[in-house]
């Protein structure tokens, strides 16, 4: 079909498979990223972008540097090794330096490079010590076509494995002349005067004409991401201010017994908000409430009382986590709890990965009423279960979650309380913007009798001694995390990395000490396994991705290293973080930067200052900077797909102002020209990009 003849298709109606190179393996790899229509290519944004940077003089250079120098080359090139193995090396130089070009597995290159030509070469630098500098593998350019490509911005897409960069460029390209047809969901005039239309803004945010412009289109984009984010969550909240308490909650003997048989005295911030909860759940409305507390505050405890509370009102009460590993655990300890107190509820666990006789079984027992607790993911709010008489819904770690979810849970029941535990520290100004009306319990300090974290920032060539301490550890008789690298090319080659740094360590460490694996790859019950024997200190020490970054509660784990701490986000790192420091021993976090540049890097020294994760959250705001646009997107936090909710939140704030405009002017977004704007919020948006 030739595409470009129908002037009055629109984006959404051409499917991806129309684009030329877009054929039925791309096809099926781009639908997994949610990428069907020529208007969801146009929605998957940049990861990052390149930009190709003036040549700088050769003696300014240092190892590790990304550069690009323009040389006249001084030597023939020399063929070092035969074949496909082959080595190409010859020596350049500019008015005052000079340096190594090197290339692998390229001996036809040979015949391309003349001694006495110029070129620019543009790649990585590498300090070989006494062999000097070098630049392995760079690329080549004639300096006048270099020349045009100076300050040019390329796009970098997030891709799956064996989907190119270039291919995909060219898709959105072509897919970009759609871009006028992609709709327009906010009247002109609830935006700023100088807004870029949002075809612009598309054209802008995938192929920026400059750095300029590109700011411009992001700040269009992600201030209309945030209007429609603040309208959803509005429009799908069940106002419940006012909303009548229709699960009163006035027994408080078995909750208060559990205080006291805790293998630990409550916090006075975990008792406040107990306190907080149980007077809202005995009080005239409806529970609404935000658990914020950093990691290793001790929300669980908290939510467990919440959930006992509710029992013994006799309600059934839900406990919903982001993901099996956690679920299982908060489980496990409710269980080992109730048991060693004899006490007799009745308490479920729920997650895709139970067996479906054994589920049957469960939702029959949810049905009838006969189950008290339910513990589970995303399972729990499946359309076969329905609960007799919910009285409290809890979600941990709620920004995995979106608003959609929560509600369907919500509505499972008869109005029930609803409690969300978050760790991501978020301002109170925008608390207040991102989570409604919620009411927030807070806990300030974390449980007494831990030491402070010990925080180290190290090059690759500290592993050693970092294994070391691990040895050390292990013997003992404590654990030990390493998380392998975050990768673009998705989950499946980030599974690859761990699984060889994993053989790479047993090879190198005595054979006495145990290892274990988890990535994302694996089943669920492989990953509860291991999380299993880890807890139980049969495996020391766990090479795995960030699917412990959330909740993971290990006690005796007492070394986090990171592999790349460089690549995450520093919330990101502070979260995995807090998966040591959980026991009395002292315990360590080694952060290991391998961007091979010589100088500190400030946003890993902030984690090493301090161990609070508001301030880590404000000290980061600051580095980057509101439009940071080239540095690597935050992940895993709050899912936006453009925007950043600390660097951008004075977008937020506005976003917040004319989202209220909108609603004062047609609250319930009824009249003719907010209709597409309404459909889009009910339907395309995923509940996962909101919290
Ligand atoms: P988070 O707030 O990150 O979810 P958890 O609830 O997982 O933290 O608690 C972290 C660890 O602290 C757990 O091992 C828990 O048993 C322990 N803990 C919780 N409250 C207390 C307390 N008051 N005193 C001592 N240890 C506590
Ligand atoms: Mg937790």
């Amino acid at each position: 079909m030739n595409l470009f003849d129908h002037a009055n298709v629109k984006a959404d109606d051409i499917p991806i498979k129309a684009l030329d190179g877009i054929g039925p393996r791309s096809e099926q790899q781009l639908s997994a990223l949610g990428i069907c229509s020529l208007q969801d290519i146009l929605h998957y944004y940049p990861a990052d972008y390149e930009r190709y940077e003036k040549e700088s003089p050769i003696n300014s250079l240092r190892g590790g540097d990304r550069a690009a120098i323009r040389a006249l080359i001084e030597t023939a090139p020399q063929v070092h090794g035969f074949g496909k193995n082959a080595m190409l090396s010859f020596r350049v130089s500019d008015t005052d330096g000079r340096i190594r070009i090197v290339y692998f597995h390229v001996p036809y290159l040979k015949n391309s490079i003349h001694k006495g030509d110029e070129k620019v070469f543009r790649g990585r630098v590498r300090d070989g010590g006494k062999y000097g500098l070098s630049m392995d593998q760079p690329e080549m350019y004639d300096p006048s076509d270099y020349r045009k490509m100076i300050d040019n911005i390329k796009p970098v897409y997030s891709l799956p494995q064996g989907m190119g960069q270039k291919r995909f460029s060219a898709a959105v390209k072509q897919a970009l002349s759609y871009a006028d047809s992609v709709p327009e969901y906010l009247s002109e005039r609830y935006l700023p005067k100088d807004s870029m239309s949002k075809a612009e803004a598309l054209r802008q945010i995938h192929f920026p004409d400059s750095p300029e412009l590109l700011s411009r289109a992001r700040e269009r984009l992600v201030l209309e991401e945030f209007i429609c984010f603040i309208l959803k969550v509005r429009l799908l909240k069940n106002d419940s201010k006012g909303e009548e308490n229709a699960c009163p909650a006035h027994r408080r003997e078995l909750a208060d017994k559990a205080i006291n048989l805790l293998p630990f005295t409550l916090t006075d911030g975990q008792k406040k908000a107990f306190e907080e909860i149980a007077s809202d759940m005995a009080g005239p409305s409806r529970m609404s409430r935000l658990l914020q507390g950093d990691v290793g505050s001790g929300k669980t405890a908290v939510a467990f009382l919440a959930l006992l509370l509710a029992a013994e009102n006799g309600f059934q009460a839900a406990f919903m986590a982001p993901t099996e590993v956690l679920a299982e655990q908060h489980f496990q300890k409710l269980s080992a709890l109730l048991d060693s107190w004899n006490w007799p509820l009745k308490i479920h666990l729920l997650t895709s990965s139970v067996k479906a006789s054994e589920k049957k079984i469960i939702r029959g027992e949810i049905e009838s009423g006969q189950a008290d607790i339910v513990i589970g993911t995303h399972a729990i709010i499946q359309e076969k279960v329905v609960f007799r008489r919910l009285g409290l819904v809890i979600t941990d770690e709620q920004h995995r979650f979106g608003v959609r979810q929560r509600s369907i849970l919500a509505e499972k029941g008869n109005q029930p309380h609803m409690l969300v535990m978050s760790a991501t520290p978020i301002p109170r100004t925008l608390a207040i913007i991102l989570y409604g009306d919620l009411d927030v319990s807070l806990l300030k300090e974390r449980p007494a009798g831990r030491s402070e974290i010990k925080n180290a920032v190290v090059s690759p060539a500290a592993r050693k001694s970092a294994y070391e301490l691990m040895m050390r550890e292990a013997d003992a008789g404590r654990q030990s995390y390493i998380i392998c690298p975050l990768v673009e090319e998705g989950e499946s080659v980030q599974a690859e990395n761990a699984t060889d740094y994993y053989e790479r360590l047993r090879s190198i460490l005595p054979p006495k000490y145990k290892l274990g694996l988890l990535h994302g790859r694996m089943k669920a019950d492989e990953k509860n396994n291991i999380m299993r024997e880890f807890a139980a200190g049969r495996i020391s020490i766990l090479v795995a991705t960030t699917v412990v970054e959330v909740g993971v509660d290990v006690p005796s784990a007492t070394v986090m290293m990171v592999e790349n701490a460089e690549r995450f986000g520093l919330a990101q790192l502070h979260q995995l973080r807090g998966r040591v420091g959980r026991g009395k021993a002292q315990s360590y976090a080694i952060f290991v930067d391998g961007s091979g540049r010589g100088e500190k890097n400030k946003r890993l020294e902030i984690l090493s200052k301090t161990n609070d994760g508001f301030m880590i959250a404000e000290e980061d705001l600051k580095l980057r900077g509101p439009g940071d646009l080239f540095g690597i997107r935050q992940s895993g936090e709050m899912h936006f797909s453009l925007g950043d909710i600390y660097s951008d939140h004075a977008l937020l704030l506005k976003a917040a102002g004319i989202a209220s405009q909108i609603q004062q002017e047609d609250p319930l977004l009824e009249k003719n020209h907010h209709s597409a704007l309404k459909a889009y919020l009910m339907e395309a948006l995923p509940a996962e990009t909101a919290l």
